[in-house]
């Protein structure tokens, strides 16, 4: 019956319904093809043809497919659209299938699912970014949230209660986010932009993922690492449960995992990390964030490192000085600085390569990527001399003991190896006698079959006898009938084996020329074979070292990031900080670093600004006015941006700089449009400064940009005041405030600590030169007028502008009660003529104004237009 599936098709459908949620790559020869609806799905999120092929229940099947050499960038596409894809191979040579008869389908199977937080593929990754994998559990009333990065191994858990998911998971960004069934986290994964996987509850319980834990490292009990709760226990066991699964039992490197301490890094939460565009910029990519005005690093593995950084800034004293130490010396000693940078170029990245070959994904190349690493390592510690601070000592410390792993992988592969293992010849002549022999059967075969010849006709005195070869036979020694005689009678016979008589030729063989065949038959493959045994050992002799590897790694990226951070430091003459646990906060000169690096390239220069939150026992708070395009935004920001950077390790842009501990970084916009999720701006700016006053500790550093200003002018004033004033009585943070509300700036008198600062502008021939200075004291007025007329709004539209805002200040110093009172008594608006000083009343529709509307300036000669003056004259 037509109905009934083919046997392929039959295959094709239960694969497809044991791996639900995913779409299936089914692999047909050199294509993996989709079928049905997956098949509709792919080919339009591909742009690739939809064909047809078949009938399934008397209907065509659609079918697309791409080809297997190019399917990792289909593959991309793919999984940056949001879908996972189950890989189904072919696990037999289509041979063996059809031994077994010619309706027999090839065997295939799921061999891997392919999802966002599971790459491995270097084409698939970004070199500077991490690729988390997160899980999240909860249990009674603990929740944790576990991730890891598949393509290093690095494994790390922390409590985690519901309300600091969120910034955690902006911290992280993780690709995809594991929760149980019917956890309800869809908004939180969207917001950081993780795919959201539901696994079954199961995969969450707590003690299978203990054991799950102690069967991956091997270990009896999980005490050694640590003390776990059950709910870090579940969400490690969820992560753990999900590899299996997805890598279908191949499990990655994974190393022990961490436990990470709360309260070791600056609490920073998602909007505060958007607004100072940490890592990312605004606009979406990495350009244009502090990430990447600031990245020196020259090693794919010390970018990670910066950013891991910059996302977590320290909140360790001795931490952040020891970082300090580092970087100093490296600015004291540019020598060593630049051996250093030139070594760290030539490091490729190990921790991807040694994940890779954890998985089996792993090729030669990897294997040279850990010797190249390992050797440069060795290099990069004989530079570094014994009083060398002790963060770069600790390094030079893993980068030593490697020679025994460095020699093997030396002596046994070739300086530049293929990718692909599969391919053989990458292991070096001389290492393994076996293999040599072997390929010098493949390679020289024919030499030494020539060789024999000359043996043998010296042996059986027949100058003419030669060695051929065709299909049939193989090799064989062929001699004319007459010649033949001696050698098939004794004592010759014992050699020569007769094989075949010919017309007028007589063809033998021996025991060592066939010997000799079956070996140069065999050579090829067993060249291979061998070299892949080879490469199994080499792969087993690092996988053995992947711990210390992994800190060689570690310590390559430290040291990387330390002399990226000196690189900097030096290039921009920026300024070690000093850190302690006051509350101080003195910047001198400070500088924001990536908008004095978008003047730079416009031969801009940046003003320098100080700034002081130091007020004794009330830290201060700095309340900024100033026209709009002044700088208050930057000098905001490059102060937030200082503290970050301070507490990375890093040196900062600025002349002096003293910061007490800042344990929290708190960034508000007022009314940033936020249209895309839906919510009212006002809305969110209140949600997120509530946020803010709810949990900023007098160790926070706050950053307030026009709070307020989303709603009506006097709602908006209250606001801003309420809330000022409860960050000092309450909260007692270190802030900076910017505000268009000139009223507020009566608060400095009534509170301690409560100073005003403005960003002064000059007013010149009625325009506004913008200064940068951040001063003391308040802005006299906004400029906002003379700014809307710098941005080009109408001539006319500026002009009302004054009339109101005169009719405003005047009716503000006669005590006027209500705006609107003063509305009403002003003139209506008239189109008056931009340029033209106005008309007096009455006159502006005259004789002139018909005139001057028949005139076509571009049209007339320079004595026409003189013409004109002297007419124009005469009809005033
Ligand atoms: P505001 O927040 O007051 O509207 P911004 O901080 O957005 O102003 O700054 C407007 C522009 O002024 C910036 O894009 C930058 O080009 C320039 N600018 C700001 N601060 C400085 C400075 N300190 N030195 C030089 N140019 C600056």
């Amino acid at each position: 019956m037509s109905d009934q599936p083919t046997p392929m098709m039959a295959q094709y459908l239960a694969i497809r319904e044991a791996n639900p949620g995913a779409l299936l790559f089914y692999r047909m020869g050199d294509f993996y093809e989709m079928f049905f609806d997956d098949a509709v799905q792919a080919a339009a999120a591909l742009d690739i043809a939809l064909t047809k092929r078949g009938t399934h229940a008397g209907q065509p099947i659609p079918m697309c497919g791409v080809p297997v050499h190019a399917a990792e960038g289909y593959l991309l596409t793919l999984i940056r659209k949001g879908f996972r894809v189950a890989i189904a191979e072919q696990m037999e040579d289509p041979a063996e299938a059809k031994k077994r008869g010619s309706k027999s389908v090839v065997a295939r199977d799921v061999v891997r699912l392919v999802t966002p937080g599971t790459l491995t593929e270097e084409t698939l990754l970004e070199a500077r970014r991490h690729n988390y994998l997160a899980a999240f559990a909860r249990i009674r009333d603990d929740s944790a949230l576990a991730w890891v990065d598949i393509s290093t191994g690095a494994f790390q858990v922390m409590e985690c209660p519901l309300s600091r998911l969120a910034p955690e998971l902006a911290r992280l960004a993780p690709r995809e986010l594991l929760v149980p069934e019917g956890a309800d986290l869809d908004d939180l994964a969207v917001d950081a932009g993780a795919q959201l996987t539901d696994l079954p509850a199961g995969a969450f319980d707590s003690s299978a993922g203990a054991r799950r834990l102690c069967a991956l490292y091997g270990v009896e009990t999980l005490d050694g690492f640590g003390s776990f709760g059950r709910a870090e226990l579940s969400a490690m066991g969820a992560i753990v449960d999900y590899l299996d699964m997805t890598q279908k039992g191949k499990l990655p490197l994974m190393r022990p995992p961490v436990r990470e301490r709360s309260g070791g890094s600056i609490q920073i939460d998602a909007a505060t990390r958007r607004n100072l565009e940490l890592t990312q910029a605004l606009s979406g990519g990495r350009d244009g964030s502090l990430l990447s005005a600031i990245d020196r690093t020259v090693t794919a593995a010390g970018g990670r490192l910066l950013e891991r950084r910059i996302s977590a800034p320290s909140r360790d004293l001795a931490e952040i000085h020891a970082r300090q130490d580092a970087v100093a010396q490296l600015v004291d000693n540019s020598r060593l600085a630049a051996d250093l940078r030139e070594a760290l170029g030539r490091v490729p990245d190990m921790d991807r390569a040694l994940s890779r070959l954890a998985l089996d994904r792993g090729g030669p190349r990897d294997l040279a990527a850990i010797r190249a690493g390992l050797t440069q390592g060795a290099c990069i510690a004989e530079l570094l001399e014994p009083d060398a601070a002790q963060l770069l000592r600790d390094a030079a410390q893993d980068l030593t003991g490697h020679d025994k792993l460095i020699d093997l992988l030396d002596d046994a592969l070739i300086a530049e190896p293929p990718l692909l293992a599969r391919d053989g010849g990458f292991v070096a002549p001389g290492f393994d006698e076996e293999l040599d022999q072997t390929r010098r059967l493949r390679d020289e075969g024919r030499a030494v079959i020539a060789g024999m010849q000359g043996k043998y006709a010296e042996l059986s005195g027949v100058g003419s006898l030669k060695i051929k070869h065709n299909n049939v036979l193989g090799y064989f020694i062929e001699t004319t009938a007459t010649h033949a005689e001696k050698m098939l009678a004794p004592p010759l016979n014992e050699t020569f084996i007769h094989r075949q008589t010919t017309a007028n030729q007589i063809r033998f063989t021996t025991v060592e020329l066939s010997e000799l065949e079956t070996r140069i038959l065999n050579a090829r493959d067993r060249a291979l074979e061998g070299e892949r045994e080879i490469f199994g050992q080499l792969r087993a002799a690092v996988l053995a070292q992947a711990g210390p590897i992994g800190a060689a790694a570690r310590a390559l990226a430290e040291i990387d990031l330390t002399a990226g951070f000196a690189d900097i430091a030096t290039g921009e003459s920026w300024t070690r900080p000093r850190i302690d646990n006051s509350r101080a906060f003195q910047i001198e000169a400070g500088r924001h670093p990536v908008v004095e690096r978008a003047l730079k390239r416009k031969s801009e220069s940046f003003v320098a600004n100080d700034c002081d939150l130091t007020a004794g026992e009330t830290p201060a708070i700095w309340l900024l006015t100033g026209p709009n395009m002044a700088g208050k935004s930057t000098f905001l920001r490059q102060n937030a941006l200082i503290a970050v950077l301070a507490q990375a390790g890093s040196f900062v842009p600025a002349s002096r700089a003293h910061i007490g501990m800042v344990s929290q970084l708190f960034s508000r916009v007022g009314a940033a449009d936020d249209l895309a999720r839906g919510r009212s701006t006002f809305m969110v700016e209140m949600v997120e400064t509530a946020a803010i006053l709810n949990q900023a500790d007098d160790h926070a550093l706050v950053i307030l940009d026009e709070i307020g200003r989303g709603t009506a002018t006097w709602d908006g004033l209250s606001i801003a005041w309420a809330v000022m004033e409860h960050m000092h009585a309450v909260n007692r943070c270190r802030a900076l405030f910017a505000t268009h509300y000139h009223e507020m700036t009566a608060l400095t008198a009534r509170l301690d600590g409560v100073e005003n600062a403005t960003v002064a502008v000059r007013e010149w021939e009625g325009d506004v030169i913008f200064l940068h200075e951040v001063r003391k004291g308040a802005a006299d007025r906004s400029y906002g007028v003379q700014v809307a007329r710098l941005a080009g709004l109408p001539a006319a539209v500026v002009e009302r502008a004054r009339e109101v805002l005169d009719a405003l200040e005047s009716g503000e110093r006669e005590g006027a009660a209500r705006p609107a009172a003063l509305i009403d008594d002003l003139p209506l608006f008239r189109n008056a003529p931009a340029a033209s000083a106005p008309a007096p009343a009455g006159t502006h529709a005259g004789p002139l104004d018909a005139r001057l509307k028949d005139v076509h300036p571009d049209s007339m000669t320079p004595r026409e237009a003189l013409e004109l003056i002297y007419e124009l004259k005469s009809l005033s």
